[in-house]
C-alpha cells in the first residue's frame, strides 16, 4: 500500500478523456463534498471525482488505476457512518450516483436489475406499479450499491432480512479491470463458491459493483403499528426478547429511550409519552390476523408493566411514527447545536439485548457524557449518539464506544450490527474474528494485489 502513488497531470488527462469534462472535477468544493461522510471521522479530499456511466467507463477508470497504482474509492450517497467512503489516501473518489438506471423489471418474478446509484427510496416509487417494493430501509436516502457493499440493513430487517438477503446476482468490475458476474436470477442456488455473499459488505474494497439484481417483495396489504411505554429501560428491553423468543415476527421492533423521545417530541411536534418506548409494525394480508399478533404482543407488554400501550393506529399515524423514529439523528442535532455525535453500533444475541442495553448506558453515563441509545431491538442491535465538543470529550466518547464494543464481543455479539468496519471498527476486526483474519487479508491481496480499492479501510 506505501507503494500508491499521487496522481500527475497525464494521469488527469487520461481519466478526463475516458468520461468527459462534466463528469470529471478537481474542483475544490466538489474534493470537499467527497472528503466525508456522516461520521465523525476526519476528512481527507480525493484528487479527483469522476462520474462514471457504464461499467466499461468503470473498467476502463479501475484498470489504468491498477496499472499505476492510484488509489480508488467508490462513493455513492456519502451516507455511512463509520468513514466507510472517505478517500483516506487520496486519489479518485468514484462517485457512483450517475449509474442510477432500473434495468430490467421482473414483477412475474418478484425481481429487479438496477445499476448502483440508484437510490432505494425511488425504486421504490418506480416498483408501486407493480405492487412490489425492495424491503431494507436504513432511513437515510442511500443507493443500492452503497447498502450492497455495506450490507445495510434498517427497521424492517427484522422481518424480511438484511440487503444482502435480498441480492441474486451482481456485475463487478474486479480491480484488474476484468468485469465478472456472480449469481443467477434464480431464487436458490448451491452452485460454486458464493461470491455475491463476499462481496456484499465489501465496502468497495474488493471491486466496483456495476449491476445488481434484487429479490423484491410484495406490497403488504394492511399495517398495524404499536407504540408501547415502560418505567424502565429494562422492562422494555425484557419484552423485546420475550416477543422474538415467543416467534413472533413483526415488521419493525425498535427501542427508544426517554431521552430520544423528548428531543423527537421537541423537534417534530409530538405529544408521544416521555418513557422508554417500543415502536412495533405489523404488516400481513389480512387485518384479522394482524390484531391477533396484536393481541399477544398487548399481553406480553403488560405482563412486563406496560404504562400504556397503543395499538392499531392507521396508515397515516404508522407513516408518521416512522417519520419520527428517522428524525432521531436530526433531532439529537438539532437540541445539541455545534456538538459532535460518536455512533455506537453493536448487535448482540437476543438474550443479551437487556444487558447490552443496560451495559451502554452505565458505560456513557459514568463518563458524564450525554449518549441517548435507540435501536433495532428486535435485531439486537444497539446505538446511541454521544455527543462530544472538546477533545478530552471526544476521547471519553471514544472510549466508552470501546467499551460498549468489547461487552458486545463478550456476549457473543458483532462490533458492528449494520453500518461496516469503514476506519472506526477496524481495530475490532481481530478481535471478533481471530484467525480468519488472515484469512480475509489473503483474500483481499487475491482480488487487489497493488491495494488501490478503497485502501485504509475493512481489515
Ligand atoms: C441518519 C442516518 C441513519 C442511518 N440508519 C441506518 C440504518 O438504520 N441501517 C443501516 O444499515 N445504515 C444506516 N445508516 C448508514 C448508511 O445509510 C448506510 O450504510 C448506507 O448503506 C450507505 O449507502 P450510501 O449510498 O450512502 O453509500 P456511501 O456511504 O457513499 O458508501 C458506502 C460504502 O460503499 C462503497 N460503495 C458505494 N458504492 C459502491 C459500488 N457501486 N461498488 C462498490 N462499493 C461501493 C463505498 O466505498 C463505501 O465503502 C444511516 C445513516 C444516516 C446518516
Amino acid at each position: 500500500m506505501s507503494t500508491l502513488k499521487t496522481l500527475n497531470n497525464a494521469d488527469l488527462e487520461f481519466f478526463q478523456s475516458i468520461v468527459s469534462r462534466e463528469r470529471f472535477s478537481t474542483g475544490e468544493s466538489e474534493l470537499d463534498l467527497h472528503a466525508h461522510d456522516e461520521s465523525g471521522h476526519p476528512s481527507q479530499r480525493p484528487s479527483v471525482v469522476l462520474w462514471p456511466l457504464s461499467t466499461q467507463e468503470v473498467s476502463k477508470i479501475v484498470t489504468y488505476a491498477n496499472e499505476h497504482k492510484i488509489p480508488i474509492t467508490p462513493y455513492a450517497a456519502g451516507t455511512s457512518l463509520e468513514g466507510n467512503p472517505i478517500p483516506v489516501r487520496g486519489g479518485i473518489a468514484l462517485d457512483m450516483r450517475k449509474m442510477d438506471q432500473i434495468l430490467e423489471v421482473h414483477p412475474q418474478d418478484l425481481q429487479v436489475m438496477v445499476q448502483p446509484g440508484l437510490d432505494f427510496k425511488t425504486l421504490n416509487d418506480k416498483l408501486k406499479k407493480h405492487g412490489l417494493f425492495f424491503p431494507p430501509d436504513p432511513g437515510a436516502t442511500a443507493t443500492i450499491g452503497g447498502m450492497v457493499a455495506n450490507n445495510a440493513k434498517g427497521i424492517r430487517a427484522i422481518k424480511y432480512g438484511s440487503t444482502g438477503d435480498q441480492v441474486l446476482s451482481l456485475e463487478v468490475v474486479l480491480p484488474n479491470g476484468q468485469i465478472i458476474k456472480c449469481g443467477t436470477r434464480a431464487m436458490r442456488t448451491s452452485s460454486g463458491y458464493d461470491l455475491v455473499r463476499l462481496f456484499v459488505g465489501s465496502e468497495g474494497t474488493l471491486g466496483v459493483i456495476t449491476e445488481v439484481t434484487l429479490r423484491l417483495t410484495g406490497l403488504p396489504r394492511e399495517f398495524m403499528a404499536v407504540v408501547a411505554c415502560f418505567d424502565s429501560v429494562e422492562q422494555a428491553t425484557q419484552t423485546v426478547v420475550q416477543m422474538v423468543q415467543a416467534g413472533l415476527t413483526p415488521a419493525a421492533l425498535e427501542f427508544i429511550d426517554t431521552e430520544i423521545i423528548q428531543l423527537v417530541n421537541r423537534f417534530k411536534k409530538m405529544t408521544m409519552r416521555e418513557a422508554p418506548t417500543l415502536f412495533i409494525e405489523f404488516q400481513g394480508s389480512s387485518r384479522v390476523a394482524l390484531e391477533d399478533e396484536i393481541n399477544f404482543v398487548k399481553e406480553l407488554c403488560h405482563g412486563n408493566g406496560c404504562k400504556s400501550f397503543a395499538a392499531g393506529v392507521g396508515r397515516e399515524e404508522r407513516d408518521r411514527l416512522w417519520e419520527a423514529r428517522y428524525s432521531v439523528h436530526e433531532s439529537i442535532k438539532t437540541a445539541y447545536p455545534g456538538q459532535h455525535g460518536y455512533v455506537v453500533d453493536v448487535a448482540v444475541p437476543i438474550s443479551a439485548y437487556p444487558e447490552i442495553v443496560r451495559f451502554a448506558n452505565e458505560a456513557i453515563a459514568s463518563r458524564k457524557l450525554v449518549g441517548p441509545a435507540f435501536g433495532h431491538a428486535g435485531e439486537g442491535n444497539l446505538h446511541a449518539e454521544i455527543l462530544y465538543v472538546s477533545p478530552r470529550e471526544q476521547a471519553l466518547a471514544k472510549e466508552a464506544n470501546n467499551a460498549i464494543v468489547h461487552k458486545a464481543l463478550d456476549l457473543g455479539g458483532t462490533a458492528t450490527g449494520e453500518h461496516g468496519v469503514g476506519i472506526g471498527k477496524r481495530e475490532f476486526m481481530q478481535r471478533e474474528h481471530g484467525a480468519s483474519l488472515e484469512l480475509m487479508r489473503q483474500i483481499k491481496n487475491l482480488f487487489d494485489p497493488n491495494g488501490i480499492m478503497n485502501p485504509g479501510k475493512k481489515i
